[in-house]
């Protein structure tokens, strides 16, 4: 009944258990274990444990599996596994999955912490990883080598925002029996359908747009039961990165309204967009819903059309023209999050992508006057107004 819903019906009402109190809101159950009824019981559990069976909060808890059944319902995935953070589910779903050996291809424009995993880690424990352009499929197909077992991308990368075509990798992935692990937080689970179109795995930031109120950090990875009983939750669950159900019930809020709020942020993110494309202080307005963004067939056909929640913009006069333009926003924080409801900008170049080496910075197009616009829920004539003093400003 719930996977025919539309997807607002799924959110609200998605995954709801209730206790013997029947519970309007969901019961936030902040508890480390789960009383037995007699010694056989708890011996019958640990051989086999039921879906609405719980042991230990490490394993399994209430409320983290309500919220693992809302997002598995929008997602359109068979099962889900909530994580203590983004990068828990991302380097759970990696890890979980390879072994000594085993060859990766990945897209090159990641997220720091992933670019981290993929060179620094897993390298370490005999993987080896092949780097290519995610836009180039070319360089795709040329990687592919009978071992490789995986394939990771972020479907719209952070910061310089290029879209991947999730269903052409897959299908040059799946030629050779790889398996295709999608981080898909940029694209949101509202507007990119990651798994319909050709992925095995997609993890989630919960962080960001889930929770979407800058409260809680999460994550969690979605795939088909086999993987992610049979592959991922033995890993987390033996490793220690679940989810607290203090933040399952967060996220599970945050997932009520994700679908108004990621809206609303994305028609603001084209109005900015419209707005400053061509300003004097830009070199370049970047965003996916425009129409002379280099993917934006993909944009249609992938993401409905929908661009998004994050621009950027590059301005000229590098570092200098950037930090005075940071320094004058009145409405938007300097900080590092983005789905936030609170607009938020970031300077990638000195914090976020500092770690990159200055070579790969300029391969991936982040320059020093580059600032990504996380846009929040305010009001879009205040927005454009705001920035657009801050352009001034940093013309000098
Ligand atoms: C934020 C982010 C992560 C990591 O998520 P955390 O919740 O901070 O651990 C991973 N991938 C992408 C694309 C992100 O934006």
């Amino acid at each position: 009944m719930s996977e025919s819903w539309n997807n607002r019906t799924k959110l609200v009402h998605g995954g709801t258990r209730r206790s013997q109190y029947n519970e309007v809101s969901e019961a936030i159950f902040l508890t480390q274990g789960f009383v037995y009824d007699s010694a056989e019981q708890a011996e019958a559990r640990f051989i086999e444990t039921a879906p609405d069976e719980f042991i230990y909060a490490r394993y399994g808890n209430p409320t983290v599996a309500m919220f693992e059944e809302r997002i598995a319902l929008l997602e359109g995935a068979e099962d889900a596994f909530a994580t203590a953070s983004g990068m828990a589910a991302v380097s759970g779903a990696l890890t979980s999955l390879l072994k000594a050996g085993d060859h990766v291809v990945s897209a090159k424009a990641l997220f720091g912490s992933c670019l981290y995993i993929l060179e620094n880690i897993l390298t370490r424990y005999g993987v080896e990883v092949t780097f290519v352009d995610g836009t180039d499929l070319e360089q795709w197909r040329a990687a592919m080598r009978p071992d490789t077992k995986a394939v990771f991308f972020e479907s719209m990368s952070n910061p310089t925002l290029e879209v991947i075509d999730i269903t052409a990798v897959s299908a040059i992935a799946h030629e050779v029996g790889a398996t295709v692990v999608v981080d898909n937080v940029f694209s949101t689970p509202v507007f990119s359908k990651a798994i319909e179109q050709g992925a095995d795995v997609v993890v989630y930031s919960a962080t960001k747009h889930i929770d979407g109120q800058g409260r809680v950090l999460g994550g969690v990875v979605l795939g088909t039961m086999d993987f992610i009983r049979g592959t991922l939750e033995p890993y987390m669950k033996h490793t220690g990165g679940s989810l607290s159900p203090f933040n399952a019930w967060m996220l599970l809020k945050g997932l009520e309204t994700i679908d108004l709020r990621v809206k609303a942020q994305a028609d603001t993110a084209l109005q900015i967009a419209t707005a400053l494309q061509g300003h004097d202080a830009l070199e370049r307005t970047i965003y996916p819903g425009l129409a002379d963004h280099a993917q934006n067939a993909l944009v249609q056909s992938q993401l409905g059309g929908r661009g998004g929640t994050v621009l950027s913009l590059d301005l000229k006069g590098g570092k200098e023209a950037a930090f005075r333009f940071l320094n004058a926003l009145t409405i938007p924080v300097i900080s590092n999050n983005l789905g936030d409801a609170k607009s938020i900008a970031t300077h990638p170049a000195t914090t976020t992508h500092q770690r990159l080496s200055d070579e790969l910075k300029a391969e991936l197009g982040i320059t020093a006057g580059l600032v990504r616009f996380s846009v929040g829920l305010e009001d879009s004539d205040d927005l454009i107004a705001d920035l657009k003093q801050a352009l001034a400003a940093a013309q000098g």
